[in-house]
């Protein structure tokens, strides 16, 4: 089988589609609180369109995949999507959600085919969440995970970007968090891509960790997943803890993605502007043609500073994470 393997040797068999760049939350450090130019339903691919380009890169390697977005579960029809896509046989269907719409869909987003789920919650306390998301919608992302939870869906992990004296101060009760429940928290380096972004609130997943080990022995814990989060416990706990560290620590020479925007186009890299548009015909041989041209461009590391925050084509919310 002909596969994806760009000229620095990685192989590219994990796919990101962004289906849609709508959301109901406005986070400072992804969306502006106007949201972004939406585009015109006919810009946007379809659900078609994106099974087509599925298609073609299970033919190149391609065995897993993500939806995000925007926020997912706000696209009419995403539990279609999913059956569709589980028909296809992929390795793993996962996806990424703010977890607002969560409770009401997750039972349905299972039984399409759905294997697991990424919940992004960056603080325990309501009045936190809303300064950050700016939506009052805790209660209803509390009532997500533990539906998510209920349904069996394996592993729950919860996405928590850092910030330094914004939500450092609920480290430890996130590492609490995953010692009660069998949830997997994520703590994530704070991104410069194009949101609110203030050095000051950055915080590397070492000082994370540093704070962490105060108080607890971690011991290796293994957590099934495609992406470089490397996985530890308190013993005995339920869940793990894991540290994505994009900027302290590349782990560009491991990246095994590609990203698909809304809009159709390939984005080989989240921090490069650099992205190939996928010809409207959607033939066969065009998609063909425009996996080969993204992992041409895909760069070998991605550059990402505080300098440079506004210089990105897009915002986080448009690339999906
Ligand atoms: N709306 C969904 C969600 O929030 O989970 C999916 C899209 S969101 C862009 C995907 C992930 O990117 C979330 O976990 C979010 O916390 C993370 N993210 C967004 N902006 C970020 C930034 N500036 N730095 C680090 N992570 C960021
Ligand atoms: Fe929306 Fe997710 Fe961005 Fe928050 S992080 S604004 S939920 S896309």
């Amino acid at each position: 089988m002909e596969e994806l393997i760009d000229k620095y040797g990685r192989k590219i068999n994990y796919l990101r589609i962004s289906i849609t760049d709508r959301c109901n939350l406005r986070c400072r450090y992804c969306m502006p609180e106007d949201g972004v130019e939406l585009k015109n339903h006919s810009e946007i691919l379809s659900f078609e369109d994106i099974i087509k380009i599925v298609k073609v890169g299970q033919k190149l390697g391609v065995d897993k995949v993500r939806l995000t977005g925007g926020e997912p579960l706000v696209r009419l029809g995403v539990v279609d999507l999913v059956s569709s896509l589980a028909k296809l046989k992929l390795k793993d269907i996962s996806m990424t959600t703010n977890g607002v719409m969560l409770a009401a869909k997750v039972e349905d987003m299972k039984n399409a085919g759905l294997n697991r789920v990424n919940i992004s919650l960056d603080t325990l306390k309501k009045a936190k969440f809303e300064e950050i998301t700016r939506r009052d919608y805790f209660d209803k992302v509390r009532a997500g995970i533990e539906a998510a939870l209920e349904t069996g869906l394996k592993p729950v992990k919860i996405n928590t970007v850092v910030m330094k004296g914004f939500n450092d101060d609920e480290i430890l009760d996130f590492v609490e968090l995953s010692q009660n429940k069998n949830v997997h928290i994520r703590f994530i380096e704070y991104m410069p891509l194009g949101g609110e972004a203030e050095e000051e609130y950055f915080m590397s997943s070492g000082e994370t960790k540093e704070l962490i080990e105060s108080k607890y022995n971690l011991v290796p814990a293994v957590t099934k997943g495609n992406g470089p989060a490397r996985y530890l416990k308190v013993p005995g706990a339920l869940g793990t803890i894991g540290f994505i560290s994009a900027l302290s620590e590349h782990f560009c020479s491991e990246c095994n993605r590609m990203r698909l925007t809304a809009d159709g186009r390939f984005k080989p890299c989240l921090a490069s502007n650099k992205e190939v548009e996928i010809a409207k015909t959607m033939t066969e041989k065009d998609i063909y043609k425009a996996y080969q041209r993204a992992l041409e461009i895909k760069p070998s590391a991605h550059h990402l500073n505080f300098a440079d925050n506004d210089k990105h084509n897009r915002k986080m919310s448009q690339i999906g994470g």
